[in-house]
């Protein structure tokens, strides 16, 4: 089960058990195609439930007759417990619905609050958000009546739900904090995992990975303990997982989860694990497993009448089926997919379908429907923050916006894909870096701990020792031929003692030099993750966000000390063509070539940076800011003569300069990062403009080459 509450002192579900007689676990067409024989007897179910209607009515109005209203009150909920063990949910909806009204007629506040929650349940079972919202409104009123914490925090996490749902994280992260806090305080241990792990779903969405896995470790232990819903919890993991891309352990994790749920007495919360694995196992080109996987759960969700899992879970088999070369039937499922995720205001399914539509769009060269698609996927994933869907969708744009020949959109982004790329890389990072620090504070308390010991035992030895000196003593003093022997005695004890000294202190300087070479190489591996969170991947110069620190802090500097500071803004020309004739991977070479190659020509003091796609910024200062245009025009012409030798199928490989220097600006305060970048860009647009392959000045009018070679 996804967000709902669970139906977890029910019955066995009779109509699962009777015919789900396949082997749990693995995902097989043949499971799928048995399930929908089940679900295709939705109409025997709907029968059974209206002769257990029929049965049930006699009894109720002679008990109503004969002991009162109280009997009446305990029949019905008989039924409705009667008819949620049969998973019949629209049936079970209207007899809690009755339970209601007889309970605020005997005017009992428990049951009535019951009732009430039930009736929401089996509403948002049902995908009836604004329904079950309005239950919940209505349940938390009554909570707050009668005082009652629980029922408070239940009607909290319904609003959670709903609103994660609908795409307001902001309103979902408030109500399900506000339900921890209640259940925190003395409640349900199962509520509690489960309210932990909707909230850690948030952050997931949010990209705060290390807090997500916090509240989904805590949730996990819980259920641990009291030995109930475990696949949830494993699940919740696996996805995160999946999330940083760590494959290994979100498989493991979906493993665990598939061995904790048993498929025929729990076939919702079965069909929850095996959908949402189906979405991994698209993420690593699996596709055909991914198909059956997520077959399968759909089957048994349209039996249950579950619309938003079946939502989630033709979007991927859309993922599969396209993956898998079958675009017709795969555009087909992501519409369905699309119309039910607009049906319910489900943000996450109608931005994700949009997404995999535009993409089947965009590689049948249909652009103006991929833009639509698109451009609304964006709106809708911007509005919702998720950020890891964001990244894709922005790759997909400025795919799109190249194919138009629209070079400005593709430029726009190109940029924000990879600030949003490198947010997510950061967090990863940092997630990282969070994770070694906790084991160098371990292995630092570790250690201290140790020491003490090895002092408490030296201590204990040294007043061993005392006390046989002090015997020794009073043996002297009685008999000195005695004392003669135990002389002897005592110079043989000091012997071992000292021996005993020596193995100890050698274990401890042992035990020291690993425990100094264990933290050598724990900084040694926090200093490489920092290096990679400042570097950009490939080319290893300093990555866009953390050159923006560099010229911040410079510029500051040099305003200060009346320092010169000179930017320039180099775009390598012509690119897409090396691209498109080369191919990417080709591409990539030009750019490291390029790098190499203006790494040749500056000095350490200066910085290069790399400002996204084949942008890159070299930054002067002092003297070296003064002679700026000649460092230019060396950069200009040693990157196009070192890269002729390259192989480019007689492209030549040129860069076009924008220069910008702080002094441009007349008033040190409106020298701002973005201030000077965007004076070096503009710079560099009309060098461009100039005919490429040379150097132009902010402000200074016509754009100039230095050399004779055209490109
Ligand atoms: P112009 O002379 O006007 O700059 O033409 P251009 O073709 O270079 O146009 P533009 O700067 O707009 O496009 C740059 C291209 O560089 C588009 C993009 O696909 C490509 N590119 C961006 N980042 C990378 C990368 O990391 N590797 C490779 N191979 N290509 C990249
Ligand atoms: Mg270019
Ligand atoms: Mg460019």
């Amino acid at each position: 089960m996804i967000g709902g509450w669970p139906m977890r002192r029910m019955m066995m579900p009779a109509f699962f058990l009777a015919a789900s007689l396949g082997t749990p676990g693995a995902p097989s067409a043949v499971a799928a195609e048995e399930a929908i024989t089940i679900a295709g007897s939705t109409d025997n179910l709907v029968e059974l439930a209206s002769r257990v209607q029929q049965a049930f009515m006699p009894v109720e109005q002679l008990a109503a007759s004969l002991a009162g209203i109280e009997a009446e009150l305990a029949l019905a909920t008989a039924e409705a417990h009667f008819m949620q063990a049969l998973h019949a949910v629209e049936p079970a909806r209207s007899a809690w619905r009755e339970v209601a009204g007889l309970a605020k007629q005997s005017g009992d506040a428990n049951a009535l609050m019951r009732a009430t929650e039930q009736q929401a349940e089996m509403t948002f079972l049902l995908s009836d958000y604004a329904g079950a919202s309005t239950l919940a409104d209505a349940l938390l009123a009554l909570a707050k009546t009668n005082h009652s914490k629980i029922y408070e925090a239940s009607a909290r996490g319904y609003h959670g739900v709903i609103a994660r749902r609908r795409g307001d994280l902001d309103s979902a992260l408030e109500n399900y904090t506000a339900s921890i806090e209640i259940l925190r305080d003395g409640g349900d241990d199962f509520q509690l995992a489960l309210m932990l792990g909707n909230l850690g779903t948030v952050f997931r969405d949010r990209g705060n990975f290390a807090r997500a896995l916090e509240l989904q470790l805590e949730a996990l232990a819980i259920r641990e303990r009291i030995g109930d819903h475990l696949e949830t919890s494993l699940r919740n993991i696996a996805l995160l997982y999946r999330e940083i891309e760590d494959t290994d352990n979100s498989r493991r994790y979906f493993e665990r989860a598939l061995d904790a749920v048993d498929r025929r007495a729990s076939p919702e919360r079965y069909a929850s694990v095996i959908g949402s694995y189906a979405s991994l196992l698209n993420d690593v080109g699996e596709q055909a497993a991914a198909l059956a996987a997520a077959s399968e759960a759909l089957a048994i969700d349209t039996g249950l009448g579950n619309r938003a899992n079946q939502g989630l879970e033709r979007l991927e088999s859309g993922r599969a089926l396209h993956g898998l070369g079958r675009d017709t039937e795969a555009s087909s499922q992501l519409e369905i997919a699309l119309e039910i995720g607009r049906q319910l205001g489900q943000h996450e399914i109608v931005a994700r379908a949009l997404l995999s539509l535009a993409e089947i769009n965009h590689q049948q060269h249909n652009s103006l429907r991929a833009r639509g698609m698109i451009d609304e996927a964006i709106a809708g994933l911007e509005a919702a923050l998720l950020r890891p869907q964001l990244v894709q969708a922005y790759a997909v744009r400025e795919r799109i916006a190249l194919a138009d020949h629209d070079p400005e959109t593709a430029l726009r982004y190109l940029r924000r894909y990879s600030e949003q790329r490198e947010l997510l890389i950061g967090t990863r990072a940092s997630r990282q870096l969070g994770d070694l620090q906790a084991r160098h504070a371990r292995a630092e308390a570790d250690k201290d701990l140790a020491l003490l010991q090895k002092d408490n035992e030296l201590q204990s030895v040294r007043l061993g020792k005392q006390g046989v000196e002090r015997q020794l003593g009073m043996v002297a003093m009685a008999s000195l031929g005695l004392a003669l022997l135990l002389f002897a005695w005592r110079l043989h004890g000091i012997r071992q003692l000292n021996s005993a000294l020596r193995l100890k202190n050698d274990e401890i300087d042992a035990k020291s030099r690993a425990l100094a070479s264990a933290n050598l190489s724990l900084e040694q591996r926090a200093s490489e993750l920092y290096r990679a969170a400042i570097s950009d991947p490939l080319t290893g110069v300093h990555n866009r966000s953390h050159l923006r620190e560099l010229i911040e802090k410079r510029i500051e500097r040099c305003v200060r000390t009346n320092t010169s500071l000179a930017v320039l803004l180099i775009d390598f020309d012509h690119f897409k063509q090396i691209n498109d004739r080369l191919g990417h991977l080709y591409g990539d070479r030009v750019l490291l070539a390029g790098v190499a190659s203006m790494r040749e020509c500056l000095r350490a003091d200066d910085i290069l940076g790399r400002f996204g796609g084949e942008e890159f910024v070299v930054l002067l200062e002092g003297h070296r800011a003064d002679s700026a245009w000649e460092v230019a025009e060396s950069l200009r012409s040693h990157v196009q003569h070192s890269l002729a030798a390259l192989d480019t199928n007689d492209i030549a490989v040129t860069i076009s300069i924008g220069l910008a220097r702080l002094g441009d600006f007349s008033d040190a305060a409106q020298a701002t990062v973005d201030a000077l970048l965007d004076a070096g860009d503009r710079a560099m647009y009309a060098a461009k403009a100039g005919g490429r392959n040379r150097i132009s000045c902010f402000g200074s009018g016509t754009p100039t080459h230095g050399d004779t070679v055209d490109a």
